[in-house]
Parts: C-alpha cells; sequence; structure tokens
C-alpha cells in the first residue's frame, strides 16, 4: 500500500500552464484507499479544472496503475482521447505515475505526493520504484523518478560520470537515469522541462508521518515485512 496526498491545487494548476486539455487517470488501489485518486476525487478534479479554465478530453479509474500492462490495456478504448489531449493527470501514488508514464507517449504530471510508510511499494509490482520522498518531481522528468532511477538520487541532471549511457556505478546493469529522463523528455519535445532548478530536498518529507505511523495502513505494511 503506498499513501498519497493530493498536491496543493495551484501547483496541479502550475504544471499545466500552456496546457488546455487534459485527461484524468486514477486509480482503484491505494489511491482510492488514500482519498486521493478514487472516483470521487477525479470527478473533483474535474470540476476545480473546468472551472479554472481547462477542457478535460475525458476521465477514468483503473483497478492498479502500479502495473504498465494493466494502464495500456485499461487506457485503450480511451486512446483518441488520450491523443487529442495536451497532457494526462495522474492521480495516485509515484509508481503509478511512472507505470502511466512508460505506458503512454503524453506528457504526464502527477498530481500527488507520496507518503513515506516506511518502504512499501506497489500492489502489482513492476519495474517502478518510488522512494516515497513526500514531494514528487515526476512533472519535470518524464515519468521518471529522479530518485531510484538516479544511482546518488539526483534532482538536477547528470553527475557527468556516466559513459555510454550507462551509470558509473555498476554499468553492467545500470543505465544512467538521467539519460533515461533526457531521452524520455526528447521523445514527447520537452528538454525545456529541465530548465526547472530544484532547491535542496527537504528530507523530513521523506519521514513517516506520525499521524500514518498510528493507522493500520502502518500496521499492516510493519506485518508485511
Ligand atoms: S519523485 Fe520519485 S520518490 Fe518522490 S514521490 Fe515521485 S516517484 Fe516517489
Ligand atoms: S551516472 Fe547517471 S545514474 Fe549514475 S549517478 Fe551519475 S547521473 Fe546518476
Amino acid at each position: 500500500m503506498l499513501v498519497s496526498e493530493l498536491k496543493p491545487f495551484d501547483e496541479i494548476l502550475h504544471s499545466l500552464d500552456g496546457e488546455s486539455t487534459i485527461f484524468l487517470l486514477g486509480c482503484h488501489g491505494c489511491a482510492e484507499a488514500s482519498h486521493t485518486g478514487g472516483e470521487e476525487e477525479v470527478r473533483a478534479m474535474k470540476t476545480s479544472l473546468e472551472e479554472a479554465g481547462k477542457t478535460i478530453s475525458s476521465w477514468t479509474v483503473l483497478d492498479f496503475l502500479c502495473q504498465k500492462a494493466l494502464i495500456k490495456t485499461g487506457l485503450q478504448p480511451f486512446k483518441g482521447q488520450i491523443l487529442a489531449s495536451d497532457s494526462v493527470l495522474v492521480m495516485c501514488c509515484g509508481v503509478g505515475v511512472q507505470a502511466a508514464a512508460a505506458a503512454v507517449d503524453t506528457i504526464i504530471h502527477p498530481a500527488c505526493n507520496t507518503l513515506s510508510m516506511g518502504g512499501a511499494q506497489g500492489e502489482w509490482r513492476g519495474s517502478e520504484r518510488c522512494e516515497e520522498c513526500g514531494d514528487c518531481l515526476l512533472d519535470f522528468t518524464g515519468g521518471i523518478c529522479p530518485i531510484t532511477a538516479c544511482t546518488k538520487s539526483l534532482i538536477n541532471g547528470p553527475c557527468g560520470g556516466a559513459k555510454d549511457g550507462r551509470c558509473e556505478h555498476q554499468p553492467d546493469v545500470r543505465s544512467c537515469g538521467w539519460q533515461l529522463i533526457y531521452e524520455r523528455l526528447q521523445k514527447l519535445g520537452r528538454l525545456d522541462k529541465l530548465a526547472e532548478i530544484h532547491t535542496v530536498r527537504d528530507h523530513a518529507k521523506a519521514e513517516p508521518p506520525k499521524a500514518l505511523r498510528s493507522t493500520t495502513f502502518w500496521a499492516l505494511e510493519q506485518a508485511k515485512e
């Protein structure tokens, strides 16, 4: 179970700057349980964005966004609407946003931050990983997590150690995460996203919040260990 919280609406709106038509994607899994991406929240987001002048091409809530094969199948009926959209706003945890970004050839935006539960991951394990940093950066990286895809968790570009697109740490098994980010943004025609400089990460946001540690969610995650 991954617990998420909605980003402030202003931040979501800012991420949609220059875009007019948006497709909304929610998740019946952890995001619905977190009250961030179930049908109710997606409908509310649709209303808020329309009030802010955006057009919602369509929306859907899929069972689990943590598996890109499921996303590809679930989005098949919406292919036309997604193609007609400037972007997809994904209302779920960081794993689901990354899986959605890998499944569709359009720019995606995260609507949520993923809160720490001490290391939990998506319910349908895929190759995407979220470190529950509490301040999701996927909007700037084409939906590839710089915290988990880069060995050093760099957030403002590569370290300079990569060779032939491979990470200087374990080049045999790891691609350079920032090379992957660059290639994804280049493919989407959004290299401008790299112009944004991020301030030092607030690691306190990656601490499991006290309130969560007293919930049954927390107890269940610990019991899994
Ligand atoms: S930036 Fe990465 S670690 Fe942080 S919430 Fe997003 S996917 Fe998770
Ligand atoms: S080579 Fe790439 S993935 Fe490896 S630490 Fe440097 S920037 Fe990160």
